[in-house]
């Protein structure tokens, strides 16, 4: 069996599906591997040490592409390099199933087996494959770095000969996986970190963590979806939080912004008055960029300059972690990989309650639910599969 390891295409993409560290159990089960020469390099990865750990390097990527069973990516392949994949190859990787179903057509056609890593169901089984919690922990650090890099002040307070400086005040909008690194970042940095979330729940971590957690008053409705998720909020009680976060943005240095709905576009709850109302060269950090954003000024992967607040809206932070992110990552794929290979042969169990939920297609037919209704919807309404 043949595992490829490719030079991600994506443009800005600097990590990689598999570092060398992560061979030895495939090497173990007799898997060959066969890497694209540069695709760990931005990572902390050379050629050379993929050749040390007992992979194959070449220029090639026709020959991976034509010959990889096994193909671990970071993100979806293109459809020139869909177009040249092993028919009945498995393709694993951030593949967007859910944003952009027909791109992975030409693959499906092909009958090559897709795994989203986005679509692994969050249950405790499958926590070491979470890739998106991974990439949320790398983003949320980042956020926060950028953040104090951009800003004209000092995070920590500082007691000097020429007196005190005061420290930054941070505001974490939205206390999941990316809310919580942001807040710990700047905690350690020595800032002064308030934070609000509609779950309840958060509180006590956001505690934990020593900052301050904002509550709002909803109106007794519930924001608790499924799995620690939050569900999607009235007008009415979004308002209230729009009020909470023009209020505080007005004593803020720095917002980071992480409010996110599963399969929903991301909640606008950042108004125009709440970043005229942040002091002069204040940072917002928009991480929900990705889904549009949380603020209604953001333009993803455009930084803006509003009134003399700097608003950025980054589309691939843990891209500028490479050596971290790809580390984590890779650990994911592996944990994933382990499922569907014993003793260097194919498993798949798609009864299996994480494989069939990751399972975009197989076969040459759309398996997760939600991705197949998305394709038939979408045929129902003339467009072609
Ligand atoms: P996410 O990226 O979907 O959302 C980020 C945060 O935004 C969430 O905390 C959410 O409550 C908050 N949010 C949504 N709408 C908001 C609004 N209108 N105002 C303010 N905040 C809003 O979520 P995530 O970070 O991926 O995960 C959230 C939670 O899911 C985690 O804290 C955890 O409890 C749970 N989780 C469980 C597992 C697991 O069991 N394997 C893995 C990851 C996360």
């Amino acid at each position: 069996m043949l595992l490829g390891i490719l030079k991600e295409s994506a443009l800005g993409e600097t990590r990689v599906a598999l570092l060398p560290e992560s061979f030895n159990s495939l090497l173990a089960q007799g898997i060959h591997i066969s890497v694209e020469s540069g695709a760990g390099a931005a990572a902390g990865a050379p050629d050379e040490a993929y050749v040390q750990a007992g992979a194959t390097v070449t220029a090639n990527r026709a020959s991976i592409l034509a010959n990889a069973d096994l193909l671990p990516l970071v993100n979806a392949p293109s459809s020139g390099d869909q177009a040249q994949l092993k028919p009945g190859a498995i393709v694993i990787g951030f593949l967007k199933p859910l944003d952009a179903p027909h791109a992975l057509d030409e693959a499906i056609a092909r009958s090559v087996t897709l795994f989203s890593m986005e679509l692994i169901p969050r249950i405790s089984r499958a926590q070491s494959m979470d890739a998106l919690s991974s990439m949320a922990t790398v983003a949320g650090y980042k956020a926060v770095i950028a953040a104090a890099d951009r800003l004209p002040r000092l995070f920590p307070m500082l007691m000097t000969a020429a007196g005190t400086i005061a420290p930054a005040r941070v505001f974490v909008i939205g206390a999941g996986v990316a809310g919580l690194q942001a807040i710990a970042t700047a905690r350690r940095l020595g800032a002064v970190v308030e934070a609000y979330d509609v779950r309840a729940a958060a509180g006590e971590q956001v505690r934990s963590l020593g900052a301050k957690f904002l509550d709002v008053d909803l109106g007794g409705i519930s924001a608790e979806g499924g799995g620690g998720y939050a569900a999607e909020l009235t007008e009415e009680a979004l308002d209230r939080g729009r009020d909470l976060i023009t209020r505080t943005a007005a004593h803020s240095d720095v917002i980071v912004t992480t409010a996110q709905v599963p399969g929903r576009p991301a909640p606008k709850l950042i108004r125009r008055q709440a970043v005229e109302a942040m002091r002069p060269a204040s940072v917002l950090v928009d991480l929900a960029a990705p889904a549009g954003g949380n603020c209604e000024l953001t333009r993803p992967g455009v930084e803006q300059n509003v009134d003399g607040v700097t608003l950025l809206a980054p589309l691939n932070l843990p891209a500028e972690v490479p050596v971290h992110a790809s580390q984590l990552y890779a650990r994911n794929i592996l944990n994933f990989l382990a499922l569907i290979l014993k003793k260097g042969e194919l498993t798949l169990d798609l009864a299996d309650e994480v494989l069939a939920g990751a399972c975009v297609a197989h076969d040459g037919k759309p398996v997760n639910p939600r991705v197949a209704k998305l394709l038939l919807t979408e045929m129902e309404t003339g467009q072609l599969l």
